[in-house]
């Protein structure tokens, strides 16, 4: 059940509008890694998820996003407030001026409508977890960013709020995942292919431009693994083999 109370989670106030900022603060309203997406991803795989605690994880903080797409909102709505009626605010956005007559609407800040496809919903616990790690991550540093671009002390203040809960939010979600017990590299039932499983396919030859060249790390080096050179090259080099022949 949800309920509105009349108030915002935190309170918005902003000094002059900056209508182009406004229009980037729309990124985080309509925008893939956004509140409405953050709010619809955990809520669905909220009502999806058979563990009651997880359950209560997922509604609890999308129910909290919600309550950040109204902060967004109404920020995002008060630095586009003066597209209403200025031909300069409104080349900001003209989407926004013209079409939504100065007001916010589920558009990112490129204009691209809103889509179910910015959700990652696949109905296994753990890989939705870890889907809401990186979303959460990712909202981070779009808000990180969107601070470094303004001086408006009201509204780095809000920006700062919703940047902080989602490393909170990123903490719960992996505190979570932690709770469940599960091996990170076991993903589902099946278990992959012995041997296969082990190999590091390295699919580049040469060196660059720029001096780049085949790298051994922990990724490929150690831990496991095998390190095959290009299954493409072996076969054309297999071929040489059998033209000499
Ligand atoms: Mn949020
Ligand atoms: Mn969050």
């Amino acid at each position: 059940m949800y309920h509105h109370v009349k108030k915002l989670m935190f309170t918005v106030r902003i000094g002059e509008p900056e209508p182009r900022f406004g229009n980037m603060l729309l990124e985080q309203f309509g925008g893939a890694n956004g509140e409405l997406a953050a709010a619809m991803q955990y809520t669905i795989q909220g009502l999806n998820c058979d563990d009651p605690g997880i359950k209560d994880l997922l509604m609890d903080i999308g129910t909290e996003e919600l309550s950040h797409l109204e902060i967004i909102g109404s920020l995002a709505r008060m630095h586009l407030k003066p597209t209403k009626s200025s031909r300069e605010a409104a080349e900001a956005d003209p989407l926004v001026a013209i079409a939504g007559g100065g007001g916010v609407n589920l558009f990112n800040s490129q204009g691209n409508p809103w889509t179910a496809d910015y959700l990652k919903i696949t109905g296994e616990i753990d890989v939705d977890l870890r889907s809401n790690i990186a979303a959460e991550a990712r909202a981070k540093i779009v808000y990180e960013r969107l601070i470094n671009f303004t001086d408006d002390a009201g509204t780095r203040e809000a920006l700062q709020f919703l940047m902080t809960r989602e490393i909170t939010h990123l903490k719960s979600f992996m505190k979570g995942l932690e709770s469940l017990g599960i091996d990170p590299l076991v993903i589902g039932e099946i278990p992959p292919t012995p041997g296969l499983v082990d190999q590091y396919f390295n699919t580049s030859t040469g060196t660059g431009d720029d001096g780049e060249k085949d790298v051994r790390g922990p990724w490929n080096k150690g831990n496991g693994f095998r390190f095959v050179d290009s299954p493409a090259l072996k076969g054309l080099a297999d071929e040489a083999k059998a033209d000499k022949g």
